[in-house]
């Protein structure tokens, strides 16, 4: 039988403290089901000591209905001066009522003279006290020893005295906390060997990552005998953050057989990463491992092309274990398995020895040498495919645009006003014109004004991110810029690109992609026979 593991996730508590989170409380009790469904033991809600919102998520969190996590409210042991019963914190704690209550107390001698200035004797006391007093209220409580490895080099008998005056007062389980993130792996495990001594209780680990070593830590801890384990979802916390759980996990289960989650639970890994991100507002890493989206792409041709045979041959896991999912990225480093992979994905059946394939790779580097980059532009890469197998997809004809910026005083909104004139389906010409809040914005409106009356579907397109990138001149020509839109409608989203040295074609050259890719795309749905109108060495865009 492996040996089970209790994960412990601190993401509402330590992680909120992370500088640029700040969780509402229905962001909480969002992020509380998630850690429930991946099966998360102990789900730490906050401080309710600190402030109001988290003792309302004690409230709230009741009615939840979590499947089998344990909500742990987390506060500090008793002031110094303080009778136990008299404590403000550790009455709040109560309150919360929750089966759980995790109390941080100290553990090396530099805080008890320097932090708390009391003596040594007295901060025993203080952590005997308050944990004999919570364990007759509470079902489990749980101590984390504050900065146990820093106290342990320095005063190595006091910091296991410490442990000792909790293990006596009834404590469930002994975190031994690496506060400042500076302990290395191996100075974890000897610490945890000879804190085994102290008594026969269950011991958790709690290790922050300044020196980027705390899931390493962890892990290191666990051989060593803890069945505990503290961390947040994605790393999130206090300076360099916490031990992260989405790599904690899949390390102790997949790499060392210890048994944290079911294979089912697993799965929602990837998942619960990016929500947390997304509720937290923080954009994704995407070189985490197991579950960023770099994980498991692709994007070398010798690594496509073998990958394809056998993904064992650059993938150290199946992606799906996590979650995640395999992807091929289309770049000047590209050989033709990168196209014929995506070529898949968009649901053409091409071999190798087809021209296509080739003509679309040559077009690839030719664009990607002026700027464009199609990673994160998929729309734009398919019509590209398109173009070399069909002919290029092309509903309208720009005869004209003109875009002009008006402000009228300093406390003005600046107003941009597009007119465009297009060659339309039937030979006639559409002369429109729109306002809008920047020159895409208006640009966007009078293109669809003129289009409309031929494809009332342009009417559900909505734009959704605009990201522009200046690319630095070099080899003697002008600095270009690179757009990237995204536009969706109720079926889902795309993305498009465009490069000039000018902004404003190159955002128009990206719009005539998304609402090409529209229009083209709808038309493959209701199997259409498409008019293409081929001209060859013309570019796909703009
Ligand atoms: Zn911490």
């Amino acid at each position: 039988m492996p040996k089970r593991i209790h994960l412990y996730d601190t993401t509402l508590r330590d992680g909120a403290q992370s500088e640029d989170v700040a969780f509402t409380l229905d962001d909480k009790l969002r992020v509380a089901e998630l850690l429930d469904g991946l099966g998360i033991a102990y789900i730490e809600g906050g401080w309710p000591g600190s402030n109001p919102r988290d003792e309302e998520f004690f409230r709230a969190v009741k009615r939840l209905n979590l499947r089998r996590a344990r909500v742990a409210a987390f506060g500090s042991t008793r002031r110094a001066n303080v009778a136990v019963a008299d404590d403000l914190n550790l009455r709040q704690l109560l309150k919360a009522e929750t089966p759980v209550v995790t109390i941080v107390g100290k553990t090396w001698d530099l805080h008890v003279r320097d932090d708390l200035k009391i003596s040594k004797e007295q901060n025993l006391e203080v952590i005997a006290d308050s944990i004999r007093y919570l364990k007759e209220r509470v079902d489990e409580v749980i101590f984390d020893a504050e900065h146990f490895f820093d106290g342990f080099k320095a005063d190595r008998e006091y910091s296991l005295k410490c442990l000792e005056a909790a293990v006596d007062a009834g404590v469930d389980v002994l975190v031994l906390c690496d506060t400042r993130g500076g302990t290395m792996p191996d100075e974890i495990a000897q610490a945890l060997v000879a804190v085994r001594e102290v008594g026969a209780v269950a011991f958790g680990i709690h290790c922050h990552n300044d020196c980027e070593l705390a899931v390493a830590n962890s892990i290191a801890a666990v051989q060593a005998g803890a069945t505990q384990v503290q961390g947040t979802i994605n790393g999130i916390g206090e300076r360099c953050g916490n031990a992260n759980l989405c790599s904690v996990i899949p390390n102790l289960q997949i790499k060392f057989g210890y048994d944290c989650v079911s294979a089912e639970e697993l799965k929602e890994l990837a998942r619960v990463s990016r929500t947390v991100y997304e509720l937290a507002n923080i954009e994704p890493f995407k070189r985490q491992a197991w579950v960023g989206e770099s994980a498991f792409a692709h994007k070398g041709g010798l690594h496509v092309a073998a990958v394809q045979k056998n993904a064992a041959t650059y993938e150290h896991i199946d992606p799906e274990i996590v979650g995640n999912r395999q992807r091929v990225l289309v770049s000047d480093l590209s050989g033709r398995s990168n196209v014929l992979y995506k070529a898949k994905q968009f649901g053409y059946d091409l071999d190798y020895s087809n021209p296509a394939v080739k003509a679309v790779l040559e077009r690839v580097k030719q664009l990607e040498a002026m700027g464009f980059q199609y990673e994160g532009a998929e729309a734009s890469f398919q019509l590209l495919i398109e173009e070399a197998l069909h002919g290029k997809v092309s509903h309208f004809r720009l005869k004209s645009f003109r875009v002009s910026d008006e402000k009228l005083g300093d406390a003005d909104p600046v107003l941009a006003e597009a007119t465009v004139m297009v060659e339309l389906p039937d030979g006639s010409l559409g002369h429109t014109v729109a306002q809008g809040n920047g020159p895409l914005n208006a640009l966007d409106k009078a293109l669809r004004k003129a289009l409309m009356p031929f494809f009332p579907a342009l009417e559900s397109v909505e734009l959704h991110d605009y990201k522009v990138r200046v690319l630095g001149a070099h080899d003697g020509t002008d600095a270009v810029v690179r757009v990237l839109i995204e536009s969706g409608d109720e079926e889902g989203r795309w993305s498009t690109v465009g490069v000039s040295t000018n902004v404003i074609e190159a955002s128009w050259q990206a719009l005539v992609d998304s609402i090409e890719y529209k229009l083209f795309r709808d038309e493959k749905k209701a199997h259409r026979v498409l008019e293409h109108d081929v001209k060859a060495g013309e570019l796909p865009v703009g």
